[in-house]
């Protein structure tokens, strides 16, 4: 018998998630972000399921793209961050992958690479307020005058927003201004909507949107629970009770007993802990589902191991079902207790717990 810490990811739930993603959007075409192992989720189990149903997929490299090649997906790849080198940039275009360009070193490239050679696209980033990769828009003119007719006639252009899930509309207004002010007169297709811009920001859809969180199931706004758009958690990280503890008030729990009994209490101790992916910085209550029903976090969690008072739960007994996060327990409640991000708890997960793909 193996430790009972386990990863399940419903593959069944990325492709729903993917058609309500495309049900926002549904003009557009759909470049599902796939980067960093799936956002955790497994990129090769991901990609296969997702393949008949978008367009392209999005990676952050050349490397992660060469390491799905033995799958044979039918739908291309973006590199987001375009290459980091000439050779890379070579090979990229070689296998007719489409590339980013957000920077001169990269542009500089391209001039000795020939068109006719390949079938990739040129996504020209703008920098329209992030400060992140990109361009300034007043010079998409010469930019595109610079790649030539060839790499023009396939350019898309495109930039990343900074806050489309914040309350505060100004700063995406911004940011949409001056790409359709950048873009305006060039008769490109565009590309700008990341998971927030797909569910709140209908003008930004044009004719790509990227997808990324959204997919796994998790609503990108503060607060809010993945099932007000219909998404679906795909991602169900559990583990068992493997000791239970009657403490009297004063005891303490854990690593220098951050955690002390304020009453009666009743611990249950769970076999998941940093070591498995689970924050070490996590607070003393942080909810966790025992058997379905809410606890919480006692203690600072250990490296195989976390507490939990479940002094208000009617019975707890060794074996007990711990949802750490999942379609009960969403990942995102569980980062804003603890002011992390959800993004993090997915692509810090060690290859330590199992992990399982569900068809
Ligand atoms: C990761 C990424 C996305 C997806 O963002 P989400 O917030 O996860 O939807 C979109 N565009 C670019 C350029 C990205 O790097």
């Amino acid at each position: 018998m193996s430790r009972p810490t386990l990863v399940q990811v419903d593959l069944a739930a990325v492709e729903h998630n993917l058609q309500i993603a495309r049900t926002c959007a549904p003009a557009s075409q759909v470049v599902a972000c796939i980067k960093a192992d799936a956002y955790g989720h497994g990129a090769p189990e991901v990609a296969q399921r997702l393949d008949p149903h978008t367009d392209l997929f999005g990676v952050a490299s050349l490397d992660e793209a060469l390491a799905l090649d033995a799958l044979q997906l039918k739908s291309n790849f973006l590199l987001m961050e375009g290459c980091f080198c000439e050779q890379e940039q070579r090979e990229a275009l070689a296998r007719g992958f489409d590339l980013v360009l957000h920077n001169r070193q990269q542009l500089a490239w391209i001039g000795s690479a020939d068109p006719a050679q390949t079938t990739s696209r040129l996504w020209l980033k703008l920098e329209t307020g992030m400060h992140r990769l990109g361009f300034p828009p007043a010079q998409v003119s010469g930019l595109l005058d610079q790649l030539g007719d060839s790499w023009k006639e396939r350019a898309v252009l495109m930039s990343h927003f900074a806050s489309a899930e914040e309350t505060d509309p100004q700063p995406t207004l911004d940011q949409l201004a001056r790409f359709d002010s950048a873009a305006a007169g060039f008769d490109r297709p565009r590309s700008l909507a990341n998971s927030a811009a797909i569910l709140a920001w209908p003008q930004s859809h044009q004719q790509f949107v990227r997808p990324g969180f959204m997919l796994y199931g998790n609503s990108p706004f503060t607060g809010e629970a993945p099932a007000q758009r219909n998404l679906r958690p795909a991602m169900r990280f559990s583990s068992q009770v493997i000791a239970l503890h009657q403490l009297q008030p004063g005891e303490g729990v854990g690593y220098n007993l951050r955690w002390r009994a304020q009453r009666p209490s009743r611990i249950a101790v769970v076999a998941a802990g940093y070591g498995d992916g689970y924050p070490r910085t996590a607070r003393d209550g942080t909810p966790v589902l025992v058997k379905g029903q809410r606890a919480l976090l006692a203690g600072t969690v250990s490296m195989d191991m976390l507490a939990v008072d479940v002094t208000d739960l009617p019975v707890v007994e060794l074996g007990d079902e711990v949802e750490l996060w999942g379609p009960d327990l969403a990942a995102t409640e569980v980062a804003a207790f603890n002011e992390m991000s959800a993004y993090e708890l997915f692509t810090r997960l060690p290859v330590r717990p199992r992990c399982l793909h569900l068809t």
